[in-house]
């Protein structure tokens, strides 16, 4: 069996109040050797870390999504103090969404670089969310240069690719590949230099053709490891290999 790394899941997710600790089991057996749980508000950077704590193979990203930018603002100190945890292998997710009209943008700017300054000053990676705010985004990670990390559930083109891929970044790819309409994604996958490419769930969210629908956990990234090889044109053993070695080298874990 292939190691998997799941590089971002929501495990903390009250999607997983019932059976989370048998889905964390199912998933352990289907061959997944790491995850990075990714917080989205304060709160959930505490049940992350209960997580990380519970399980040697979870890592946890910690942050505070663009949804709950003012938050962030307000608690800087308190992601700093999880930051300084052995487990915390990243700050995320962050990041801008420009999707959802209710968000102020400039609080969400405020609040994502505030962010992208804890992990220079912690030396950490980011998981950045971004949608449909791709220019906003690329300015901010060109005002912290040194600072690496993965745009997550990739949505953008393949010319702002290039962009970030200029700033030591890489890419995620979620079961969003494995729908019909995945044009745009797929073409994006193909472009890419293969060292910068990570795959993740999203969970429990983005759930792979043929579960589509149903919430997603990271035994279902077989099906999306299954349609990367094929794009790439490469086994779905290498395809495994290839992530996982790339999520580990980016989140610094042997
Ligand atoms: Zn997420």
């Amino acid at each position: 069996m292939d190691n998997i790394f799941d590089s971002h899941a929501h495990y903390d997710d009250e999607a997983f109040n019932e059976d989370r600790e048998e889905v964390i089991q199912k998933i352990q057996n289907a061959g997944v050797k790491r995850v990075l749980n990714c917080s989205s508000s304060i709160k959930s950077m505490y049940t992350t870390l209960e997580l990380c704590k519970k399980y040697d193979f979870i890592y946890g990203a910690f942050g505070v999504h663009p949804e709950f930018a003012l938050d962030a603002l307000q608690n800087k100190n308190k992601i700093g103090d999880i930051l300084s945890e052995k487990k915390a292998k990243a700050v995320g997710e962050i990041g801008l969404d420009y999707y959802y009209e209710g968000y102020d943008r400039e609080t969400q700017i405020k609040s994502f670089k505030e962010q992208m300054d804890l992990a220079r000053s912690f030396n950490l990676p980011v998981v950045i969310h971004s949608r449909e705010a791709f220019e906003d985004t690329l300015n901010v990670i060109k005002e912290f240069k040194g600072v690496k990390g993965v745009l997550h559930c990739y949505s953008g083109s393949v010319e702002f690719a290039k962009e970030v891929l200029k700033c030591g970044y890489y890419l995620g790819f979620t079961g969003v590949i494995t729908f019909k309409n995945a044009k745009k994604a797929i073409e994006v996958l193909k472009s890419l230099p293969k060292d910068k490419i990570l795959v993740e769930t999203d969970c429990p969210y983005m759930t792979p053709e043929p579960n589509r629908g149903k919430r997603n956990d990271s035994s279902y990234l077989l099906h999306t490891l299954n349609k990367m090889s094929e794009v790439l044109n490469i086994t779905y053993s290498e395809a495994a290999k290839l992530t996982f070695g790339n999520a580990s080298e980016l989140f610094k874990i042997e």
